[in-house]
C-alpha cells in the first residue's frame, strides 16, 4: 500500500499551490524497537495517478489520524495540516514516543489542483463512505468507497488505528463533531475563537462512517473562507494550538 520515501521536504504536494518554501524535516533518534520516530509515504493514489502523501510522526499509544483538502476547494485546510507536520517534527522525543500522529494535507489532491470540492471524476469524496445513510448517485459516487481516494482513508486507517480523528475543512467557521468528541472539541474551542457546532450526521460523510457508527472520536475542524488569503504561518496563528489540543488531550497542547 506505501512506498516510505527518504527525508523529505515536508509539503511536496503543495509546492506548485504555495509560495511558502519547504524544508528538510529534522531527523531524530528511533522510537523502541528501532522503529523511525518519523516516516513519510505514499498512502495512496488518487483517481489521476496522483500520490496522496502522508507523514506519521511518533510511535506513542495516543493515534490521532488528522487530514486536510478532502474537499480540493478548501485550500487552507491543506495548508494547515503540511504546517502542522513541520511543527510536529520539532517536538522532542518525549512527546513522540507518548502519541503517533498521521498527517496527509491532501486527502483529494486531483480535487485541489483545480479546486474542486470533489476528485476528478465529480465524486464529493466526504459522502462516499459506506454509511446506514449513504446515498448512491452520481455525486456521491454509483457505490460506497467507488474512489481510490475515499479507500486511502479507509486503508490508512487499517495500517494506523486511529484514537481519534481530526478532518480539517472551510468555510462553516465552527468546531463540528460526531461520535464521542465533545470533550476534544471543547479542548480546542479553548484555544481558537471558532465556536463549537452541531452540522448533523451527512449521508456517506467521513464524520458519520467513524463517529456516529464506529464510536470513533472525529472532529470536522471548519475554518474560515477568508484563511486560502492568508499564509501557512498566519494559518497556523489562528489554529495551530487548536489543532495540538485536539491531538493531545486530555493533556494541555505543546507551545509551538
Ligand atoms: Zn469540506
Amino acid at each position: 500500500m506505501r512506498s516510505p520515501k527518504r527525508a523529505v521536504p515536508a509539503c511536496l504536494a503543495l509546492t506548485i499551490l504555495f509560495t511558502y518554501g519547504c524544508s528538510p524535516l529534522p531527523q531524530k533518534a528511533g522510537c523502541p524497537g528501532n522503529i523511525p520516530s518519523l516516516e513519510q509515504g505514499i498512502a495512496g493514489h488518487s483517481h489521476n495517478g496522483r500520490p496522496i502523501e502522508y507523514t506519521r510522526i511518533g510511535c506513542g499509544k495516543r493515534t490521532t489520524l488528522v487530514y486536510g483538502a478532502i474537499h480540493g476547494n478548501e485550500p487552507a485546510s491543506a495548508a494547515l495540516a503540511e504546517y502542522l507536520i513541520e511543527k510536529l517534527a520539532l517536538l522532542p522525543e518525549s512527546w513522540r514516543h507518548q502519541n503517533r500522529t498521521i498527517v496527509i494535507p491532501v486527502a483529494n489532491p486531483d480535487g485541489l489542483l483545480i479546486r474542486s470540492r470533489a476528485n476528478s471524476r465529480g465524486i464529493d469524496l466526504n459522502r462516499n463512505f459506506p454509511t446506514r445513510n449513504r446515498i448512491d448517485n452520481l455525486q456521491f459516487g454509483m457505490r460506497a468507497l467507488s474512489e481510490p481516494e475515499s479507500q486511502t482513508l479507509i486503508n490508512i486507517k487499517k495500517t494506523y488505528p486511529p484514537d481519534r480523528i481530526i478532518s480539517i475543512h472551510q468555510p462553516l467557521a465552527c468546531i463540528d463533531y460526531d461520535g464521542p468528541a465533545v470533550q476534544i472539541s471543547r479542548a480546542m474551542a479553548l484555544h481558537t475563537d471558532l465556536p463549537i457546532c452541531r452540522l448533523g450526521a451527512r449521508p456517506g460523510s467521513h464524520g458519520t462512517y467513524a463517529g456516529v457508527e464506529r464510536h470513533i472520536p472525529i472532529v470536522t475542524f471548519e475554518m474560515r473562507p477568508e484563511d486560502d488569503l492568508l499564509k501557512p504561518s498566519q494559518i497556523w496563528t489562528l489554529y495551530g494550538k487548536a489543532i495540538m489540543a485536539g491531538i493531545t488531550y486530555p493533556q494541555a497542547p505543546p507551545d509551538l
